[in-house]
């Protein structure tokens, strides 16, 4: 039979041994440290993976640096995770320690298991995508930079994920996180009709905005904006270049928090706006560093032991976390805040 080159590999061509020998009769892992799992057999065999953080947009150099680590102490083995972090599978329990040491001398950050901060997954950036209102990796390096201490740790009440999505499409997994990060985008698009007119199919234009805030002005041979209607979400700058969207002076940053995919406990829940906005201050983003460390600074200082942060702010009510952290409410908050004309206390999740 012809071999087709279409599609991946299958994976288990790429399955350490012990993985392929136990297959389905793992019984049970355990954390022996930050940054190591250990994953036991039914047979007794165990697997480390021990998970280094990476920044994500990473130097060939660098791949080439961990594939021969790989090479040396896991027999090739590694894997990234939908984090960004890479982990290195080890079988051979007195490669372990030498691994470990390794990747300490050399700089490489182990941690990101148990209850600590995983790496923060992100989206693009100004670095490859066309409507973020705040760059991905530099804000994310700032913030991880500013809470390494429980990256490297497991000293945090439970785990915690956080997400930064660079503009309200959310291409990352902001909207689920413990904390979310989202480049906001704070005025509407700016058109430019003569360029609209050499470059721009209208139809997919006007089809681009999920409001409906865009109709065609067939006398101009271009299109409107009704502003009111406009959420400011640049999508039509996907669509078109000629509605700019980008505004250094009120693109910026929100902070969500509360969400969690996982339905362990639980059921999953989405992330709740409790800044919404930040100025964009770049290169190392202090306000929104200071932000995110006051909530994780008050979460471990009130939460039990186990509890993810929304699952605390669902226990204690979203009222008190408002008066708790200081931040100011607004109407524009949470998710029901037609009701909330007043006050915030009004849904059955708010209570004292
Ligand atoms: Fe692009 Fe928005 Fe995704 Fe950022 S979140 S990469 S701006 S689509
Ligand atoms: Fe529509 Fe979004 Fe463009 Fe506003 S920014 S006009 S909501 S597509």
């Amino acid at each position: 039979m012809a071999k087709l080159d279409q599609g991946p590999p299958n994976y288990k061509e790429m399955l350490p041994q012990v993985i392929l020998e136990n297959y389905g009769k793992w019984q049970y892992h355990e954390i022996p440290q930050p940054g190591v799992l250990k994953h036991v057999a039914e047979s007794g065999a165990a697997l480390y993976s021990v998970r280094v953080g990476s920044p994500r947009l990473v130097s060939i150099d660098f791949i080439r640096d961990i594939c021969n680590l790989a090479d040396q102490y896991c027999d090739g083995h590694l894997r990234f995770t939908t984090r960004n972090n890479v982990e290195f599978l080890v079988s051979d329990e007195a490669k372990l320690k030498s691994l470990l040491e390794t990747l300490n001398a050399q700089g490489y950050a182990v941690g990101g298991t148990g209850a600590s901060i995983s790496n923060i997954i992100h989206t693009q950036g100004w670095v490859h995508c066309h409507t973020p209102a705040t760059d991905a990796s530099g804000v994310v390096k700032a913030v991880m930079d500013d809470l390494y201490e429980y990256f490297d740790s497991m000293k945090l009440p439970a785990k915690l994920k956080m997400g930064l999505a660079c503009c309200l499409n959310m291409c990352g997994s902001t909207h689920c996180s413990d904390i979310g990060i989202v480049g906001v985008h704070r005025t509407p698009p700016r058109i430019d009709h003569e360029k609209l007119r050499k470059t721009t199919e209208i139809p997919s234009l006007v089809a681009s905005c999920p409001t409906g805030a865009i109709r065609p002005d067939p006398k101009n041979k271009s299109v409107i904006v009704n502003e009111d209607k406009c959420m400011y979400c640049g999508n039509c700058y996907t669509m078109s270049p000629a509605m700019e969207i980008y505004d250094p002076r009120n693109d910026g940053i929100a902070i969500l928090i509360g969400g969690k995919v996982s339905n362990a406990r639980t059921a999953p829940s989405f992330s709740r706006m409790v800044i919404p906005f930040l100025p964009n201050n770049p290169p190392r983003w202090p306000e929104v560093t200071e932000a995110i460390r006051s909530i994780i600074e008050l979460w471990i200082a009130n939460a039990n032991k186990g509890e993810r942060l929304g699952e605390w702010i669902e226990r204690i009510g979203w009222e008190k976390f408002f008066s708790l952290s200081g931040l100011p409410f607004s109407e524009m908050l949470i998710d029901d805040y037609i009701f909330a004309r007043d006050t915030f206390r009004t849904a059955a999740g708010f209570k004292f």
